[in-house]
């Protein structure tokens, strides 16, 4: 594997440096049992059936090095050229990992329409993987401390077996930055304590404001049972601060209109929530997204109005924040 990264790795013939923040900065443990350096595609493989027994930290120092070599050179993968994170910029001599990704866990209780992750089969052939040890072996190698952020990832991590173990292994550690995805089918205990010490940030996707359109989504009447935890969570959110974060998820023909926008919003504010955060069906956005619609512009726009309107943040993703800012530069 070295001698192939050696042998590719001619210099590029420009002056400037090339950039990703993700092989520079993060660690991704995936549900295929890879770890791996890039979040977004199975660049930078450091280890492929991994069993989490014991990570290799020399050989992933090296994958890193060899990783922002290739990403420099002529050689460089066409879809990190053409990746949203690839950018002018020099990559820092560090080893520490800023953010690391928890994404061995796709198991869910719902079906959203939007999913592609695999579900309980197809995690049943691939197997699980211990997560703990690799995570004290990280902080025992000082690639991770109190300031690397820890993402843990769509499905639902909160059934993992060992969710309550790993949060509050890090609640107890020090950690200062968390950010948990979940559906909030389940209510944690652990995820209360990490938002009454503000160390947590809980994201939540509803996709509706109301019952039947949820339903339609996630294929699930438990609408109530989500409303339920997710207000249990913000009881614990101190006033000044914004840790459980309501999201939508915009879907061709389903919710992709200004009434069912607006009872999400209103539910939102309703609840006290402070911070927002909208997306885009990737599969659809990638079909239209050379000629975006102009009522998915006029959607954008006034979720926009409406949040700065009752003063509550909301955060554009990726896809969402193209077309506002594409509406911006006009
Ligand atoms: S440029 Fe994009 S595809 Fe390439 S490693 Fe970075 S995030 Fe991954
Ligand atoms: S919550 Fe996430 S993993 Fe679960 S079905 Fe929805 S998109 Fe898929």
């Amino acid at each position: 594997m070295l001698n192939f990264f050696k042998q590719i790795n001619k210099p590029s013939k420009s002056n400037s440096y090339k950039y990703c923040k993700f092989i520079n900065e993060s660690l991704v443990f995936d549900y295929n049992n890879n770890v791996k350096l890039c979040p977004l595609s199975d660049f930078g493989i450091i280890c492929n059936k991994y069993n989490g027994i014991w990570l290799d930290i020399e050989k992933l120092k090296i994958i890193k090095s060899e990783s922002i070599n290739i990403i420099n050179s002529l050689n460089c993968p066409i879809l990190c050229k053409n990746c949203e994170y690839y950018k002018d910029n020099k990559h820092k001599n560090d080893n520490s990992i800023k953010y690391l990704y928890l994404s061995n866990w796709k198991n869910c209780y719902l079906n959203c329409l939007y999913c592609d992750y695999p579900k309980e089969e197809d995690l049943i052939k691939a197997g699980h993987y211990d997560i703990f040890q690799s995570i004290k072996q990280l902080i025992d190698s000082q690639l991770i401390d109190v300031n690397t952020t820890i993402i843990f990832d769509c499905g639902d991590a909160t059934i993992h077996p060992e969710f309550d173990k790993i949060l509050y292994y890090f609640i107890n550690y020090g950690m200062r930055n968390i950010i948990i995805n979940t559906p909030a089918m389940r209510y944690c205990e652990s995820i209360s304590e990490a938002i009454a010490k503000n160390i947590a940030q809980v994201i939540i996707p509803i996709d509706s404001g109301c019952p039947y359109i949820f339903g339609r989504i996630k294929g699930t009447n438990k609408f109530d049972i989500v409303i339920s935890n997710l207000k249990r969570y913000l009881s614990f959110e101190e006033p000044s601060e914004k840790r459980v974060i309501l999201k939508y998820t915009i879907l061709n023909g389903i919710n992709d209109n200004q009434k069912e926008l607006l009872d999400w919003f209103m539910l939102a504010r309703d609840l006290g929530i402070k911070k927002l955060t909208i997306d885009i069906d990737k599969k659809w956005y990638n079909q239209i997204k050379t000629s975006i619609p102009q009522y998915l512009k006029e959607l954008v726009i006034f979720i926009k109005t409406m949040s700065q309107y009752n003063e509550i943040e909301i955060d554009f993703c990726d896809r969402t924040s193209f077309i506002y800012n594409t509406i911006n530069k006009k």
